[in-house]
């Protein structure tokens, strides 16, 4: 059996479940087998490529804790990937319970060796989380992980027979079920507990039609081509979460742009600081050169968007001027 047969023995699927299934299928899916993020893996992501990422979002929350009046509070990854983020940033806060929501058990076993002197707890999802405190929550490329439904005109686009869309022409509409519902379960434990939200992804703010990409091994497959295999994503549709946010009463900073952000929270004088402390010459391009991907627009500073969510207006978060 493979994923393949799998899925011919269910067609049509909608784009929805077709990409839920490449991508969850408990035997089979993609997130369930391969550990995909990094260089030798499929892709790789912010906190991947330079520890000045994990650094400044460290900062940032420690800066808006010490705002809350430095309460006890959980830290909370979701889609932690290898856990480097939650590494970096953990250095940067005072000591704290780390929670990691994460689906997939190879991922787990990665999040295990980078993190285990913190001694995390695992949730498959949001609703197992304590609710005793305030929650620091961060998500990198997490919403974009999503099954996306997509409709041509009024119809839903669909996997037919032979692996082929329908019906055909251009995708007028994206819509992230999952993703909305998140986001929703993240503002009531604000709002319930306090704390702060903290996402940074690849996407839009206006309408953008058909994102569904499919990545393997560092470039761009055919989403059709070989299910289970690569990575499927869609770009995230800022303004639906937006527009949850605005519906439960929360409150959201500007979102603005990973080089806006990264810049705003001194992220040069950061690497400057970096650089003095070191004296290994690969060392100092890779810190120069993986600052250089974070921020610019042509590589990740502008297509990467940072969102920030509130419970109320009680604290100012920097980043977002
Ligand atoms: N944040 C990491 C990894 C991004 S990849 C980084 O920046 O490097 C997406 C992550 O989300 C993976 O850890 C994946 O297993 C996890 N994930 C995807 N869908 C999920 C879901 N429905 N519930 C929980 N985790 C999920």
């Amino acid at each position: 059996m493979s994923l393949l047969n799998i899925i011919e023995g269910k067609l049509p699927l909608s784009v929805h479940d077709y990409m839920q299934l490449c991508l969850q299928h408990p035997e089979y899916g993609y997130y369930r087998k391969a550990v995909a993020v990094g260089k030798q893996g499929d892709f790789i992501t912010a906190p991947e490529i330079s520890q000045i990422f994990g650094d400044l979002i460290g900062m940032w929350l420690r800066d808006v804790w010490q705002q809350l009046g430095e309460p006890e509070f959980h830290l909370v990854e979701c889609g932690p990937g290898r856990g480097t983020l939650s590494a970096d940033v953990l250095r940067m806060l005072p000591p704290c319970k780390l929670h990691l929501v994460e689906s997939s058990e190879t991922l787990r076993e990665a999040q295990k060796e980078a993190l285990w002197k913190h001694n995390p707890t695992w949730h498959d999802d949001l609703s197992t989380l304590p609710n005793d405190r305030p929650l620091l929550i961060i998500a990198n490329e997490f919403f974009d992980a999503f099954p996306v439904r997509q409709w041509v005109g009024d119809e839903e686009r669909k996997v037919v027979e032979g692996l082929a869309f329908s019906p055909q022409g251009e995708v007028t509409r994206e819509e992230s079920p999952m993703a909305s519902q998140i986001m929703a379960q993240i503002c009531e434990r604000l709002k319930a507990q306090g704390g702060v939200f903290l996402t940074v992804d690849y996407g839009y703010l206006e309408g953008a039609g058909d994102t569904l990409q499919a990545v393997k091994k560092h470039t761009f497959h055919n989403p059709l081509e070989t299910p289970g295999e690569a990575d499927l994503t869609s770009h995230v549709d800022f303004s639906a979460l937006k527009k949850v946010v605005e519906k439960v009463e929360c409150m959201l900073m500007p979102i603005v742009t990973q080089e806006k952000f990264l810049r705003s929270l001194g992220g040069e004088i950061w690497l400057q600081k970096l650089l003095l402390k070191t004296t290994e010459t690969q060392a100092q391009k890779d810190l120069q050169e993986g600052w250089l991907r974070l921020t610019s627009p042509a590589t990740m500073g502008e297509l990467f968007k940072v969102m920030a969510v509130l419970p109320n207006y009680e604290i100012q978060p920097g980043g977002f001027a």
